[in-house]
């Protein structure tokens, strides 16, 4: 039915393509596209043979949007599924709009050098809530909107896991089991074990950025602003089990916000093991963290991106990683005059991903909604044109689609709440 270019060829695109090529109906063609193009090979080598999907690769380098204008006026693709990193989404949403091609990624802009920025002076002037700095935000990816629906195209934006999967629960619970949603709470645990000291589940950079953010949430119509990990809950996840979960500020409550009409309150948790926070707290401490190119003997270097180099690469904690993530919402509202609560959430094993696609969860959490994504742009059941958010969308073929594709959810009407 269609060609897609991927952009990225690291652990998420990786799952991304496979489950393209479980799905060829859609996905004639891809072409999948990145900077190292020996991993792009490799992908297409281990994939030849076994799908219907013809697989084509590219050297491409998406900081720059003349290179992404030139490789699809030469694949000329239906959609462009981003899975690069958050840094290079402008660039590639500049790249569709030259081209009038459909877009679709799964983490909103960030700038990369954050620490120079005046982060609040950029959120004065955009917004007026005052005290907020957290600095990954939509408002520049939305300032396409205007843009993409003269040229006729959608951006899809958010088809990760989270944001993602936990929007389309909103917008499902808000479509099936509420006639006002009162409060989201967006529940990330991952109870996995890859046995290393110290490691991150997807790209260090983006993980360490976010989680060393201060944290938000939403409440009654503004952003309330916490120190980074200042609350915390404890919560005992189905097949998973006790843990400690940190109150983080996460992409999709902006939209949420907007979209789920009524939503009074916000708020994100993940899961952290104490030996996580004690070395993250001790490298951020030594400016492992910072974004600010230094000196070292004569040579720029980034710490964060030097300290990526001695970790271990995501794609590779798939073969060690045991056990199981669950990622979900918990919502509470009103239907029919009575108050309810009920949880959407769905638990993915490490170990069955891997003997799948030999990835961890992590990267088939997203890996696979980012499928789902394309193939519903690309197929037009998803058919407007602007740039929306993942809930804006019908949340039915999407639902549908996750039990279809590896991430069966489950709908519990009587879970325990989080205070
Ligand atoms: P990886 O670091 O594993 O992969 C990133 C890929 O992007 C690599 O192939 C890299 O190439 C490529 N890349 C980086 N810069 C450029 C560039 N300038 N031009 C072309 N290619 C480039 O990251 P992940 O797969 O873990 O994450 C991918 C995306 O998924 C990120 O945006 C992340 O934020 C998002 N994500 C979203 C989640 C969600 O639930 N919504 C959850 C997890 C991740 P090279 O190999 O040369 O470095």
């Amino acid at each position: 039915m269609g060609r897609l270019l991927v952009i990225g060829c690291g652990g998420v695109a990786s799952v991304a393509i496979q489950k393209c090529c479980q799905n060829s109906d859609v996905f004639n063609e891809i072409c999948i596209a990145s900077r190292t193009i020996s991993k792009c090979d490799a992908l297409k080598s281990k994939l030849e043979g076994k799908t219907k999907t013809v697989i084509t690769t590219a050297c491409v380098d998406a900081d720059y949007t003349g290179e992404i204008v030139k490789l699809i006026e030469s694949f000329r693709p239906d959609a462009v599924l981003n899975v690069a990193l958050p840094y290079q989404d402008l660039a590639i949403m500049d790249a569709c709009l030259e081209t009038k091609t459909d877009y679709i990624d799964t983490a909103n802009y960030e700038p990369e050098n954050t620490d120079d920025l005046d982060w609040r002076a950029i959120y004065e002037k955009r917004c007026n809530e005052e005290g907020f700095t957290a600095y990954f935000d939509y408002s520049w990816q939305w300032a396409y909107r205007e843009r993409f629906e003269k040229a006729g195209i959608c951006a899809l934006l958010g088809s990760g896991f989270d944001p993602g999967v936990t929007s389309v629960f909103s917008a499902y619970a808000l479509k099936h089991y509420f006639d006002e949603i009162h409060s989201i709470d967006i529940l990330d645990c991952n109870g996995g074990d890859h046995g290393y000291p110290f490691a991150t589940n997807f790209n260090p950079e983006i993980n360490l950025r976010e989680v060393s953010a201060n944290g938000s949430y939403w409440e009654n119509g503004r952003w309330v602003e916490t120190e980074p990990m200042e609350i915390k809950r404890v919560y005992d996840f189905p097949m998973v089990g006790k843990k400690d979960m940190y109150l983080l500020h996460h992409e999709e409550i902006e939209s949420l916000a907007k979209n789920i009409t009524g939503v009074k309150r916000i708020r994100f948790f993940m899961t952290f093991g104490q030996s996580y926070l004690t070395h993250m707290k001790c490298l951020e401490n030594v400016g492992m963290l910072s974004t600010s190119p230094i000196m070292y003997e004569g040579k720029e270097i980034v710490p964060i991106q030097f300290l990526k180099a001695l970790l271990p690469d995501p794609a590779s904690l798939g073969p060690r990683t045991v056990g199981k993530t669950n990622i979900g919402c918990i919502f509470t509202g009103v239907k029919d005059g009575k108050e309810k609560t009920i949880y959407i959430y769905n638990v993915c094993d490490h170990q069955e991903c891997y003997k799948e696609v030999e990835s961890q969860a992590i990267s088939y959490t997203t890996g696979v909604p980012a499928m789902i994504g394309a193939a519903l742009v690309l197929s037009k059941v998803w058919d407007k044109k602007g740039v929306f958010n993942i809930e804006e969308f019908d949340p039915d073929p999407f639902m549908d689609a996750l039990n279809k594709y590896g991430l069966p959810w489950v709908v519990d009407e009587n879970p325990a709440k989080v205070d």
